[in-house]
């Protein structure tokens, strides 16, 4: 059955992945099942997305319910979801105004174009110069792809857009080397998810909005993955104390539905004036039904608070599979949002784990990313370790 599944996909689906050969057709909790009924333990959330878990029965029922209300409006009208979402969105992330999107990567597109057009507006000009950071993702699309500083993503599709330039991750001095008169934003993940789990030290976060502040310039922060709870903060920033003028979002905001956002402050989000922005379906009632939810379940739960219960343990487990096996080199990440740093691809070790019931991911070759569903217990902890125990001393 699944195999033959699998057949036809690939006369049909473009060859963009190289997909792991199991088909996915039904979650419950922290498990997933395929299309032959075998069960898994999910540490991969869809990448990082399924925050609240399969089958939460409230998410799903607000979901049911919308779509008999309305689905789509389009902007064009208020619709009342997307007013209640937006003022959950602004008192959770602390930003002034929203705009609601359909991804991840729209939310860079509209971050960029929000930065661009706030330093035309200031100077009057349009030459404005983005620094983004090296091994960082922001997304696929031409823009997002422009602020990405990882060559095999980029390398086939240049010229991409101008004006911006990379500068080395929690490496302040490599940031300011690159300031320069016409420079209109910083941009940087709080904690570089593909780029291989690096959170950014205190330090260079502080620098940067120092050095934001000092030349007028705009920090916008991408929490499109270490966002929504993630790091045992609502948003990873919060850790740091350093807020920033953008904010993006995406992943866990919709568990699932396609949604993402970003956000500004009142002097930044002034910027935009009406036609320079839009999307057709971003902010409409059935997604933003779900980010309302969402955000209901994660307060009614105390999904944050949970992350802090359970993270610690992980970060236990974890650092102590690093501490036996001398091919693992790092253990880094922060509350659920961690990495194994391998000496060698951990692409057998995620086929191996997949096939005794365990779904992770890697984040590039080396790195193992553990980003599970944020409702895991303490008991998922032991028992996703005790199965990558086996497939390391298989490999050992
Ligand atoms: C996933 C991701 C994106 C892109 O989001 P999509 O929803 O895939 O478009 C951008 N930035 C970061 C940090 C991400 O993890």
């Amino acid at each position: 059955m699944m195999k033959q599944y699998i057949e036809e996909a690939d006369q049909v689906l473009m060859h963009t992945y190289s997909r792991f050969q199991i088909v996915l057709d039904k979650g419950e909790g922290v498990y997933l099942f395929d299309t032959d009924g075998k069960k898994y333990l999910d540490f991969a959330a869809g990448i990082a997305v399924f925050a609240l878990g399969y089958g939460n029965h409230e998410y799903n029922d607000a979901l049911k319910s919308q779509i008999d209300q309305i689905l789509h409006t389009s902007n064009l009208y208020y619709n009342v979801p997307a007013i209640e979402a937006a003022k959950k969105f602004c008192k959770a992330s602390q930003m002034d105004r929203v705009f609601f999107t359909n991804s991840g990567t729209e939310s860079i597109e509209g971050a960029v174009k929000l930065a661009r057009k706030y330093y035309y507006k200031k100077h009057g000009r349009a030459d404005s110069e983005i620094i983004s950071m090296n091994h960082s993702f922001h997304g696929r699309s031409m823009g997002a792809l422009s602020v990405t500083g990882t060559k095999k993503y980029r390398e086939a599709f240049e010229p991409l857009i101008g004006g911006v330039v990379f500068a080395e991750y929690n490496n302040l001095e490599s940031v300011k080397a690159l300031m320069k008169e016409n420079t209109c934003a910083i941009l940087l993940e709080p904690v570089q998810g593909e780029g291989g789990l690096y959170p950014a030290d205190k330090d260079f976060l502080e620098g940067v909005r120092k050095l934001c502040n000092d030349h007028g310039i705009l920090l916008i922060l991408d929490e499109i993955q270490c966002g929504m709870g993630r790091t045992g903060e609502l948003f990873a920033y919060q850790h740091y104390g350093v807020k920033p003028d953008i904010l993006t979002s995406a992943k866990a905001l919709g568990c699932g539905v396609p949604v993402g956002a970003f956000a500004a402050t009142e002097e930044v989000s002034s910027a935009f004036e009406p036609g320079d922005h839009g999307t057709t379906y971003g902010g409409n009632p059935f997604a933003t039904a779900a980010v309302n939810k969402v955000f209901e379940l994660f307060d009614q739960n105390k999904v944050v608070q949970h992350v802090n219960e359970v993270a610690p343990y992980l970060t236990y487990k974890l650092d102590e599979l690093a501490s036996q096996y001398d091919f693992i080199l790092d253990r880094r990440g922060m509350g659920l949002m961690q990495g194994l740093e391998f000496s060698f691809p951990v692409k057998d070790i995620v086929t191996m784990a997949m096939d005794k019931g365990l779904i992770v991911i890697s984040a590039g070759a080396n790195v193992l990313r553990f980003v599970p569903p944020l409702v895991i217990t303490k008991a998922h902890v032991d028992e996703m370790v005790t199965i990558l125990e086996q497939c390391l001393k298989a490999i050992h």
